[in-house]
């Protein structure tokens, strides 16, 4: 596996297919299943490992986001990638101010309790997009906003990339990993469980034809009981992440919630199951 400190350096087997999986670090199995994917489509993955600054808000957790790099690279090369690019800031941000805006997409949901992160998620995707120029590019269900807006900022760039959204990797019990799980206490752990929970019984709910104005504010009373300070909860269309005002087939219940001082999403699908 070759591993990339810079640009400058930056050495691919452009003309062929490149599978690209953005990350900003701390592996857990739902970055290595990208790997693995990137690699079964396209023959060879890339991995950029990159903690993005411009995409947390001032009060956010940039500088405490944990950053095993050691460990990030046995495990990138373990799932198969055959590179790694870890840049620094500098080299990404300086020292032109270029900045990249999807409308649209970006209004609801995370766009609203976190301003300006879309704009960061866009313009180090497009950034790194341009640098690895790869042929196909991997993300996570679990972020499931992330990918639309991704997909609209390569469809309004015209961008020559193939999009692949990836099924969301669970614990045991339904948990979503993800790189912030590590900040919750025992308890809090046992009780995040509730999350993808509610997801489930929502859209079985809303599958049995109950109200769906009934159906989310019972979940919500339940997670709150559970101890989260729900943000949003809400049953969504999976390409525009447009509320939603009966079933449909591909509709998506979406969440953000609390637990203490860790903020957790999910989101999930009819049919799908943990
Ligand atoms: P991050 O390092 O959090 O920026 O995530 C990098 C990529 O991994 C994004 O495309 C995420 O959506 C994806 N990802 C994060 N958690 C999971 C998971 N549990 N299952 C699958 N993909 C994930």
């Amino acid at each position: 596996m070759k591993v990339f400190h810079t640009i400058r350096e930056l050495d691919l087997p452009w003309g062929n297919p490149i599978g690209f999986v953005p990350t900003m670090g701390a592996l857990h199995e739902g970055h290595l299943s990208l790997i693995r994917r990137a690699k079964e489509v396209t023959g060879y993955a890339v991995v950029s490992i990159f903690v993005n600054p411009t995409q947390f808000g001032p009060n956010e957790d940039f500088t405490r986001y944990p950053r095993p790099i050691e460990r990030d690279l046995e495990l990138a090369e373990t799932a198969g990638a055959a590179a790694v690019l870890i840049p620094d800031v500098g080299e990404i941000y300086g020292p032109d101010q270029v900045w990249v805006r999807v409308d649209g997409v970006t209004e609801l949901w995370e766009g609203e309790w976190r301003p300006g992160h879309f704009e960061g998620v866009a313009t180090v995707v497009a950034k790194l997009f341009n640098i690895v120029r790869p042929t196909d590019a991997f993300f996570g269900t679990k972020d499931l906003q992330q990918c639309a807006v991704v997909e609209s900022m390569i469809r309004g760039l015209k961008m020559p990339i193939r999009f692949h959204r990836e099924p969301t990797y669970r614990e045991p019990d339904g948990l979503a990993l993800s790189s912030r799980n590590r900040y919750l206490s025992e308890q809090e752990r046992t009780t995040a469980a509730h999350l993808p929970r509610s997801l489930r019984d929502l859209l079985l709910d809303i599958e049995a034809g109950k109200v769906l104005d009934q159906v989310l504010y019972e979940q919500r009373s339940e997670l709150q009981q559970a101890g989260f300070d729900v943000q949003y909860l809400a049953y969504v269309d999976a390409t525009k992440l447009a509320p939603l005002t009966r079933f449909e087939p591909s509709g998506r219940a979406i969440v953000a919630a609390k637990l203490g001082a860790t903020r957790l999403i999910d989101n999930l699908g009819h049919g799908e199951s943990f």
